[in-house]
């Protein structure tokens, strides 16, 4: 039953069925392992006389004084008391003439059950907006409040939770017997975490769960990681020697220890997994380069994959520059390509013909075949999955580097990355400046965009970025298109601008492509552009809403000007600026470490937001918070590498092997 459509929950038709997968719940196992969001407290319904200011409570009691007034166009003000000893208001909008409809549904009503958060008022204690009922609620105890879409309401949620929860029979304990006893039992922790029985019983119902998720991706991250004997590498010989003369400038120190690691790492035959973390610009590319001529020289083959078809085009023109003088033969893979192009490269890297092949997922597919591959470089690994990575590693037996432009904290990089060797490049080289940061009100927009154009001028080029946090979201999108449109023939229609977000599919491409080439002054962009993109004529950035990133994501962005020889500026735009956002927009002003942003940003934002950690974190939790449950994490990080030493490919765990199955790494 858990694994059929969620078509079998008592009415769930098709319409519902969709909504629901909107939700992305298709099984009736997904609606089980959706969890609610909140909860509301019915635990105790108090008289008017008990209330503590401070607390969300359910009160009841007769409904006295009861009067409506508007207030402004459209708006009404209702006021009441319970028992004479609440205070309660309403804001309704409301525009006809009469009373409102909850002024009505309140006259007839006696007394009332009110729900909400109470406060110290003038003379009697107060709820400001709460929910009203006329009859007592149904739900006693903790009620669920799930996530919704249209066409669904809470109830039902509950109650197809309520009908899942008949299989629950279905549904085995997970955890190793040995842990079982530190939390509570996987089916109770289910039935608890929808309705709870007090909050005790919740936090011990979520404590399971979430060291279950991150039990599960440590499994999945480690499994098999280092079981099999690597490949040992060649000494540095001729080839090396040359690629690091030709070097057009002198390394910093932190790139002469990256790469004194990466020598090491790939020389032993314990196989190479190494995580460098840099930000943008402060030279990890020199590392996979030279990780790849080590590989060539000593016969093997390597793969770097990157996110994007426009980072795979960039990266493989500038491998050409730096390798094929070297002899080593560089070639592109990417699903734009023609199938006859494809195949072409496929059999060539099955021959040993192509020394360093640069793509994207394309170069996971199980047609890839390569003849020795020696070397997998993953460039910016947050976009991948593990999963994927596993992939690439099948396709041989590969040493790993993982190239991360997200610095995160290093406690946190540690856990999340689980068995990944660190390293941190921190100094930029000698010639980059940091980016002049301002922070602009928002009167002087205009004056920004003036700018802008003076710069245009001068033949160099801009970026402006709109935030969209979710790029799925609809509306979000629409409205954000739409002031990019503005910004286009409003206040830059002196410019040759172009405009690209995250829904456009290929079409992106082109424009970024003519961007690159000089064909467009000014690049109105979402947040897309913030990965890896190079234009070195660009110096100045725009980035709207500024207060609506994160810190680190700021950082990451203002690193695409100021590449080239001119000094790069950005504006931040900030049109809602609490003192909070204030502060938070000041570091990223002051500061051009990605390190320390990084860690500001996690202090600031506080749990679960920190921008790149959340962003990848996101599609393997639904219920663990990053930086609430570190513990849980460190603990179930152990607890998997432990298992895993003594059982490396779970075979006395069946159980928690197919469970393992389903988790979406
Ligand atoms: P990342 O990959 O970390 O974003 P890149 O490797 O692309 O950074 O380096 C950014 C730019 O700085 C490139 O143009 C590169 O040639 C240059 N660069 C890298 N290392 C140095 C160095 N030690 N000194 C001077 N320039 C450097
Ligand atoms: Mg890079």
């Amino acid at each position: 039953m858990l694994n059929r459509p969620v078509t079998s929950l008592p009415g769930v038709g098709v319409k519902k069925a969709q909504a629901l997968k909107g939700l992305g719940l298709q099984t009736v196992r997904d609606v089980l392992f959706s969890f609610p969001r909140t909860y509301k407290d019915f635990q105790a319904v108090l008289e008017p006389e008990e209330v503590q200011p401070g607390a969300v409570q359910l009160v009841h009691g007769p409904l006295l004084q009861l009067r409506e007034r508007p207030i402004s166009q459209g708006r009404r003000l209702i006021q009441a008391t319970l028992g004479g000893q609440l205070g309660l208001t309403w804001f309704v909008h409301h525009r006809a003439p009469g009373p409102s409809f909850l002024y009505r549904k309140l006259q007839r009503a006696r007394e009332v059950w009110v729900y909400g958060l109470v406060k110290e008022g003038t003379l009697f204690p107060e709820m400001t907006s709460p929910e009203v009922y006329t009859r007592p609620p149904e739900h006693r105890g903790l009620m669920p409040i799930y996530p919704l879409a249209a066409g669904i309401t809470n109830n039902q949620r509950v109650n197809w939770v309520r009908a899942a929860l008949r299989h629950l029979g279905e549904l085995k304990e997970c955890l190793p017997p040995e842990l079982v006893g530190r939390y509570l039992e996987r089916r109770e922790a289910l039935r608890q975490i929808h309705f709870p029985s007090d909050w005790a019983s919740y936090h011990r119902a979520r404590e399971r769960l979430v060291f279950e998720e991150f039990f599960l991706f440590h499994l999945g991250l480690q499994r098999g990681q280092r079981q099999r004997e690597g490949i040992a590498h060649q000494k540095d010989g001729e080839l090396v020697a040359r690629f690091l003369q030709q070097l057009p400038f002198e390394l910093t120190a932190d790139q002469k220890a990256a790469l004194g690691q990466v020598a090491r790492d790939m020389e032993e035959p314990r196989p190479m997994r190494r995580l460098v973390q840099g930000e943008v610009g402060s030279g990890k590319t020199i590392v996979a380069e030279y990780g790849a001529v080590k590989a060539v020289a000593s016969g093997g083959q390597v793969a770097m994959m990157v996110p994007t078809e426009v980072l795979a085009l960039q990266m493989v023109e500038r491998l050409r520059r730096s390798l094929e003088p070297l002899g080593i033969r560089v070639e592109l893979l990417i699903g734009a390509m023609k199938g006859k192009e494809q195949e072409q490269v496929r059999v060539a890297l099955a021959r040993g013909e192509i020394d360093v092949v640069v793509g994207t997922h394309a170069l996971i597919t199980d047609k890839v075949e390569y003849k020795n591959l020696t070397l997998a470089i993953v460039d910016e690994q947050h976009r991948f999955g593990v999963r994927q990575r596993a992939a690439l590693l099948g396709k041989g037996n590969p040493d790993l580097l993982v190239m991360s432009a997200t610095p995160i904290p290093r406690s946190l990089a540690l856990t999340m990355y689980g068995d990944l060797d660190i390293t941190e490049i921190r100094q930029l080289p000698a010639h980059r400046q940091p980016v002049d940061t301002r922070l602009i009100h928002p009167d002087r927009r205009a004056d920004v965009y003036r700018y802008v154009l003076s710069r245009v001028k001068k033949g160099e080029q801009a970026y402006v970025v709109f935030p969209l946090v979710e790029e799925s979201e609809h509306v979000d999108l629409k409205a954000a298109v739409q002031e990019m449109e503005e910004l286009q023939r409003g206040l830059l229609s002196q410019a040759r601008v172009g405009l690209i977000h995250g829904q456009m599919g290929r079409a992106k491409e082109e424009v970024f492509q003519a961007f690159a080439r000089g064909e467009l002054d000014v690049l109105i962009a979402t947040t897309v552009v913030e990965v890896g993109m190079n234009v070195p004529n660009a110096t100045v950035m725009v980035i709207e809403n500024a207060e609506r990133f994160g810190l680190a994501q700021l950082h990451q962005l203002r690193g695409r000007v100021g590449r080239g020889k001119k000094p790069g500026i950005c504006f931040l735009l900030a049109y809602n600026l609490s003192p909070q956002s204030r502060a938070r927009l000041e570091v990223v002003r002051r500061s051009n470490d990605g390190f320390f942003i990084a860690e500001q940003d996690l202090l600031l934002r506080g749990p679960g937001d920190l921008l790149g950690v959340r962003q990848w974190g996101q599609p393997y939790f639904r219920l663990a918070d990053l930086t609430r449950d570190k513990d849980l994490l460190q603990q179930a990080a152990e607890a998997a590498k432990a298992l895993l030493s003594r059982d490396p490919h779970l075979e006395g765990y069946p159980e928690l092997a197919a469970e393992l199955d389903q988790y979406p790494l």
